[in-house]
């Protein structure tokens, strides 16, 4: 379910109250400041990293040069003078372990305060616009937008905690936490943690530049939408619903999805595919998004309007003004970021991830370039009876169907399910069907409250031990239905990880999971098992393999699209002068070759397709993509470590080793580091039994 969970939202957006709070800096009026000016220069660095060494004696020497300058790194002007900075560091850097470690609890003690305060009132304040609960008054809306968090940084920049902690619980860069990690205790990884709270200090209106751009490209892409019923085939012949609007891309992939082995199927399929392709190329009129006013043949691009042929300009390459509005405002804030993230890509890789972007990109790579694929693809061919088209990356024939109607589940969920506190009440029920203790069960569910949504559904995880987490999902009148169940089962799976991974890690500054990748793999396995759940046994035999094709099929398409993403975005790091024109033909140029390289022969030979940058993600949501690739490896590699174990108790000793780095996690989890082999040999299974 490719979804992202509130929870995850709200807990990146906490991280990001935390690491870029308002400080109160003002841009010098400079175009670009290259960087940004140093309110502690070298030679107070060194002068007060020798004076600290000499009280404190050598063996505190490496803490503190990196703490001091961690700590210069983040002081500005308004902080203090140098001598200021000098003193508070004489004063505040703390030499005996034990006293650190007393600061670092009673950090710890208050951070969890704060955090889930600052989270359970936002879950509150957002209540009346989250749950089923009547009517929405503006008023709600006004509170549900109180950002309550947003000065705690400054504040802390202020009265010096921020500084305390830069100082002695200095920042350690991705590099240097797979390195010097791995044989960290628990204590220092949680020290370390502690220490990735403040990183950086982006003025105040460099973040809103950015947050307008993001606005601006969401609401562009919200409103792309292709009216199908008024497309038009050479013979002037409507294939589409009058009334069908797709929304560009998601609507467009899955109503071509849709038309596998229906009447005309392959017409409508191709259709959209050329729909798909005016919209990267820019030649889409401008006037047809979002329009009926026009019958579109996108075949001839051309508009006919009551039959007659009408001149409309095409689209003046906003798609990619976007994608470069975004380049531009997040550029800017490198310069307040230390070197090992002073790139958005380092800052979503290294930074967000926490895996670099090189290595990612060689894993997919491999990955593409599997005999495996290829294999997949001659049996993709073989079913269809044809050869394959670039809309073949979306091919889903793979995925296993209930053999019950959605009526009958619908029946069972809604006499199961009447109300939210029904599923409550079941809650224990089902981690005694999926192995857990009585105890556990017990502990899970009384810290999980079911709630009747207003939207589709999700989870939203405490920050503090003393709060519970929230499930919701629909829960209409005449009770959920086997949609709104599902969801609930997914959502469940996040609930159950954000419980045991706040209440049974050893150190509240290791909370969590490494990234959101690792949330969503133990909500889609809770998923996997809605209908065991209602006691309804999947009979297909071939189930695992359709699955491992499936997801063998999906890492394919989803790894390519990704691969654009990374190649755009260092190609504008290359290019920082690029104009509009320049960068739509770069991404134009990079999608073809990627195709060329590791689709084309895949895909009978057919060269040039630029299928790969239709994604809307590219546009509003830049360098988001490689998390679901990523999380496909991820998910895919828990699961089939789950399946051969004592399902309940792995979950739980998974899932209580918190926020290592990935591959930590990974190792520590299933024995091994994040790979690509565990799918490419269930692949290779599976072509063996399934024609
Ligand atoms: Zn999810």
């Amino acid at each position: 379910m490719k979804k992202i969970a509130i929870l995850v939202t709200i807990l990146l957006f906490l991280l990001l109250i935390w690491q870029c709070g308002n400080n109160g800096d003002t841009m010098t009026g400079q175009k670009q400041p290259m960087k940004k000016a140093a309110a502690v220069d070298k030679a107070v660095i060194s002068k007060v990293t020798d004076a600290l060494i000499k009280k404190h004696g050598d063996e505190n020497a490496e803490r503190i040069k990196r703490g001091v300058r961690h700590a210069a790194g983040l002081w500005r002007q308004s902080d203090g003078s140098s001598e200021a900075f000098e003193t508070f560091c004489l004063d505040h850097f703390i030499a005996a372990e034990e006293e650190r470690e007393l600061v670092f609890k009673k950090l710890s003690r208050n951070f969890e305060v704060i955090l889930g305060h600052f989270n359970k009132i936002e879950l509150d304040l957002k209540a009346p616009l989250h749950l089923d609960a009547g009517e929405i008054h503006p008023i709600d809306q006004i509170f549900g937008g109180c950002d309550v968090g947003s000065h705690l940084d400054e504040d802390f920049y202020r009265n010096k905690i921020a500084f305390i902690v830069a100082l002695n619980f200095p920042y350690y860069s991705l590099d240097e936490k797979k390195k010097l990690g791995r044989d960290w205790s628990r204590k220092e990884w949680a020290y370390a943690r502690l220490g990735d709270f403040y990183i950086s200090r982006v003025p105040a209106e460099l973040k809103q530049k950015y947050s307008e751009v993001n606005s601006n490209a969401r609401v562009y892409i919200s409103q792309y939408n292709i009216y199908a019923g008024k497309l038009v085939n050479d013979k002037g012949e409507k294939l589409f619903p009058k009334d069908l609007i797709l929304l560009s891309h998601w609507n467009l992939r899955d109503e071509l999805i849709a038309n596998y082995g229906t009447a005309r199927g392959m017409e409508k399929q191709r259709m959209i595919y050329e729909v798909m392709k005016r919209i990267i190329s820019q030649e889409i009129p401008q006037q047809v998004i979002n329009s009926n006013q026009w019958d579109w043949n996108p075949y001839q691009n051309k508009v006919f309007k009551d039959g007659e042929v009408v001149e409309l300009k095409p689209e003046p390459n906003t798609r990619y003004q976007h994608i470069l509005n975004s380049f531009r405002a997040l550029k800017a804030a490198d310069a307040y970021y230390p070197p090992s993230m002073d790139t958005f890509i380092k800052r979503k890789f290294a930074g967000e991830m926490e895996i670099p972007q090189p290595e990612v990109e060689a894993l997919f790579i491999k990955f593409i370039s599997s005999p495996q694929v290829k294999k997949t693809a001659q049996l993709i061919r073989s079913r269809l009876k044809r050869d394959l088209e670039p809309f073949d990356i979306w091919y889903d024939g793979f995925t296993a169907r209930s053999g019950i109607s959605e009526e009958k589940l619908n029946a069972i969920t809604r006499k199961k399910y009447p109300t939210a506190k029904a599923l409550e009440t079941d809650l224990t029920n089902i981690l005694l069907k999926l192995g857990f203790s009585r105890e556990k069960a017990d502990f899970l569910a009384s810290k999980i409250v079911v709630e009747a949504a207003r939207g589709s559904g999700h989870a939203w995880g405490p920050e503090m031990k003393a709060e519970k987490a929230h499930l919701r999902t629909r829960v209409p009148t005449d009770g959920m239905n086997y949609k709104g169940y599902v969801i609930a089962v997914h959502e469940f799976g996040h609930n159950v990880e954000q419980i045991v991974s706040l209440n049974d890690v050893d150190y509240y500054m290791m909370q969590g999971v490494p990234n959101t990748a690792f949330t969503e793999a133990l909500a889609y396995i809770f998923q996997k098992q809605n209908l065991d759940l209602l006691g309804i046994k999947e009979t297909n035999p071939d189930k695992d393999y359709l699955k491992a094709l499936e997801t063998c099929w999906n890492a394919y398409e989803i790894m390519g699209v990704s691969l654009l993403d990374m190649r755009t975005w260092k190609w504008m790091y290359e290019h920082p002068e690029a104009n509009v024109q320049q960068l739509k033909e770069a991404v134009i140029r990079i999608a073809k070759d990627i195709w060329n390289n590791y689709y084309a022969d895949v895909f009978g030979g057919v060269k040039d397709q630029p299928i790969l940058a239709v994604y809307s993600h590219m546009i509003h949501y830049p360098l988001y993509l490689t998390g679901y690739a990523y999380g496909e490896l991820i998910k895919f590699q828990i699961e089939q470590h789950l399946e051969s174990k004592d399902f309940a108790a792995e979950v739980e000793r998974m899932f209580s080793a918190g926020r290592l780095t990935p591959n930590l996690w990974m190792k520590n989890a299933a024995g091994k580091e994040i790979a690509i082999e565990p799918i490419l040999q269930a692949t290779d299974e599976a072509l063996k039994h399934i024609k």
